[in-house]
Parts: structure tokens; sequence; C-alpha cells
């Protein structure tokens, strides 16, 4: 096998097929150079949320590059910064009022934290614990995996990861151990912010928890003035229901870290937003209370204009409807796999449907993982399980013929698991 020039992201080259030539995208398909369609049921890895190139979307880019490419956000702004910024905080959970721009999940995350330890430092009472739930993942720098679930992924790096308090998954019927074990770390004090994934962990297993473990959390995080971050970056914009996962629970966090849906999928943009009280402790005549972080692309015009075109998608056309008819859809199709014996764990949030293959072999590496890839690719089916567990989450413009297509080939890959055949 001729090795690849291009390094492709988790991507084990000594094993993979060759990558898949895609000559253009539409709705919820990808076509390939031989123009056959790939139903995207991963929404490009969670990004795409409407349907790839929402017309709305292309013309508000389309737009942008009339006027603008990148400009430099220290002493400078633009409108399409500024209008994002107050659509934003009219959305967000309440209570945000403050927006800082990056241009990836990871980067937002990595800002909410130094946000997080400025807050504290910048008063004068410093804090330096982080906590958050088991399975996480919050990126791949070096910051993010110190926050994640540490496993293969990242043996590698283990000496460079910093520490951080690591309380249970909330396991339906075991939430109480999670909020006891919470409680303890914040009582201990020193900790400067819980990070939590609202309400579903997306890398670490699509595992769902409840809306009242959530708000649990922020309550008790409350009581020992502890700031809570809220990584949306996954459940932001519709997937799990409401706009923003948060918002299911009632909950306002302290800062909100949203990326891959916030242009709709289209063009690389993050946002980490945050209360009044979290800038103003930055907002000094001492130049040392600084926030001190940039990225080159910082809030690049003509991927706010995507993201302006997202939010006008989502106050001129039916999302909510759209989304409503894709979480039953999912209910119906999932129905048939409730009591199936090969699968365990049937679960639904919204947008999101997940199950986990009863075999052998646990975590991202379980053997079936690369097979079952293989079997959807076939089918041109792009669905990536996450070892034994399948999910689908599509773009809300996927109709229940084509969602009906991957839940055949789940029910057909699933009879040639259990009769060893895959
Ligand atoms: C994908 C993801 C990230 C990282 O986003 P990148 O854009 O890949 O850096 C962070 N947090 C969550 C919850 C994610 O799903």
């Amino acid at each position: 096998m001729t090795k690849s020039t291009i390094w492709h992201p988790f991507t084990q080259h000594a094993l993979e097929a060759p990558m898949r030539r895609i000559v253009r995208t539409d709705g919820a398909h990808l076509v390939d150079e031989d123009g056959r369609a790939v139903l995207d049921a991963i929404s490009s890895w969670w990004v795409v949320t409407h349907g790839h190139r929402h017309p709305k979307i292309m013309r508000a880019i389309q737009t942008a590059i009339d006027t603008h490419d990148q400009v430099i956000f220290a002493e400078f702004t633009h409108e399409q910064a500024e209008t994002l910024a107050s659509g934003l905080i009219e959305l967000a959970p309440e209570g945000l009022k403050h927006v800082f721009y990056s241009d990836s999940g990871s980067t937002a995350v990595e800002a909410a934290l130094k946000m997080a330890l400025g807050f504290y430092y910048n008063q004068g009472r410093p804090r330096h614990r982080i906590c958050v739930l088991e399975h996480s993942y919050h990126g791949d720098t070096i910051g993010t995996m110190s926050v994640g679930e540490r496993g293969v992924f990242n043996l590698a790096y283990t000496p460079l990861l910093f520490e951080v308090e690591r309380i249970p998954f909330p396991q339906p019927g075991a939430e109480q151990d999670s909020l006891d074990a919470l409680e303890k770390i914040c009582r201990e004090g020193d900790v400067a912010a819980v990070l939590v994934e609202p309400l579903v962990l997306g890398a670490g297993g699509m595992r769902v928890y409840s809306s009242r473990v959530l708000s649990e959390m922020k309550r008790i995080a409350e009581n020992s003035d502890t700031l809570v971050i809220a990584d949306e970056v996954m459940t932001g914009w519709g997937r799990t229901g409401p706009l923003f996962a948060c918002d299911a629970a009632g909950v306002r966090p302290d800062i909100l870290c949203t990326s891959k849906g916030l242009t709709g999928g289209a063009l690389a943009l993050a946002a980490t937003l945050c209360k009044a009280e979290v800038f103003d402790a930055h907002y000094s005549s001492d130049r040392k209370k600084t926030f001190f972080h940039s990225s080159s692309y910082t809030a690049n015009p003509i991927a706010c204009a995507a993201a302006v075109g997202n939010i006008q998608v989502w106050q001129s056309e039916p999302v909510e409807d759209r989304i409503a008819n894709l979480t039953s859809s999912h209910r119906k199709s999932l129905a048939r796999f409730a009591n199936d014996d090969r699968f365990e764990n049937v679960r639904q949030i919204g947008t999101i449907a997940a199950m986990d293959l009863k075999v052998s072999g646990d975590g991202y590496l379980a053997a079936v993982g690369p097979s079952l890839r293989r079997f959807f690719r076939a089918r041109d089916l792009l669905i990536r399980p996450l070892g034994k567990v399948i999910y689908l989450m599509p773009p809300y413009c996927v109709t229940s013929d084509e969602l009906d297509r991957a839940y055949d080939a789940i029910d057909e890959a699933a009879a040639l698991v259990a009769a060893g055949k895959l």
C-alpha cells in the first residue's frame, strides 16, 4: 500500500481502505467521484445541522466574500462579528453577556478554562482545580485532553497532561453517587470550574443523563461559588431537541462553549460565551488582568457571516418542526430494537439515537468497530460506531425513508455479528 501524503484524523493508515473522494455535498448526502451518494448519518462528525450547503448559509458566505477576508480582531471589529454576538446572546441561556471568538471546539474549551482561572486569579483568590465527568470528551489539544477521559487516545501524552477531579458518570439509578462526589470535591474548595457536556457525553459513547442531574450539578457548584462551564460544542443547535441542552434543564451556565453547529457546519468557528462577572474580572486599568488569548483566525468575517446565516435559518424556517419529526422518526425506528437481545442500552435524546451491540471487547478499539464501518461504507452509509456503540446523528433534513435505510442496515449488521460473520 502506498503511504498517504495526507495524514488523516483518527486514521490508522496502515489498516485503512483508500479515502473516498467526495466531489460534492448535498443535503443529507456526500457524493463521491463515482457519483454514489453516501447518506451522512453522523452529520460529518456532528457539524452539519440543517443539511449540507444550506442555501441561506451559502448565500451569506457569498455575500461576505464580496467585502471581507480575515481582519485582525484586536483594535478592529466588523459587522459580521457584531451581528453574530448579539444574536448569540439573544439565543443562548439567560445571563451570558459576552462572546469570545475562536475557531474550534477545542479552542472554545481552552478559552473557557482560561476564563475560569482568570476569573479567580484576577480577584486575588486563585483557584486551580477543575472537575469533570467520567467519560468526558472536550477536544484533542493538550489542555482539552487533560480534562477529557484518559485512555488509549492519550497514553503517549499522559506525562504532559494536568490532573483534574473526576466524578462518576451519573448512570440512571446511581445519580446520587455522582452528585455526592461533586458535593465533596466542591466542599474541599479550590475548584475553579465544573466542566460538563450537558445531558449527553458524545465521544465518550453517547451516554445520556437526566436534566435533573445537570441542574443539581449547577446548584452544587453555585453553593461553593464555583463556575459551571457547559461544553455545548456537540449538543448545541438543536441536537438534543432544544437549541441548547442547558435549556432543557433550565440551567444557566456561567460559561458556554459552542462550535460545530454554529455555522450550520459550513465553516470553522467557535464562540465562548460568559456571564458579566467573568468579563468584569478581566476588566481593569491594570493591564496584567487582560485576557491573554487569541487565535489567528479569531472571528473570521466569512465564518461569522455563515453563523449569522445559520441564525437566520433558525429564525425563518421550521427548524423545530424538523427536529420534532426527526425525533419521532428515531423513536419509531428504535422501538424495534428495544427488546432485541443483540443490543443493550437502546437510547435517544432528541435527534441522537444510540445503542450498544452486545459483543465482547470494550472501548473504542472494540474489534467489531472497523468491520461495522466497512459494512456501512459498502452500503453508502456514513456511520462510524464508537467501538460497539452504534449511533445515528443525521442532519435535520434527512427523510424518514433515508433514516429507515440506516436502521435496516444496522439490523442487518447486527444479524451478521450475531452469526459470527462480521
Ligand atoms: C467535538 C467536540 C469538541 C472539540 O471540537 P473540535 O472542533 O474538534 O476541536 C469539544 N467538545 C465536545 C463536546 C465535542 O463534541
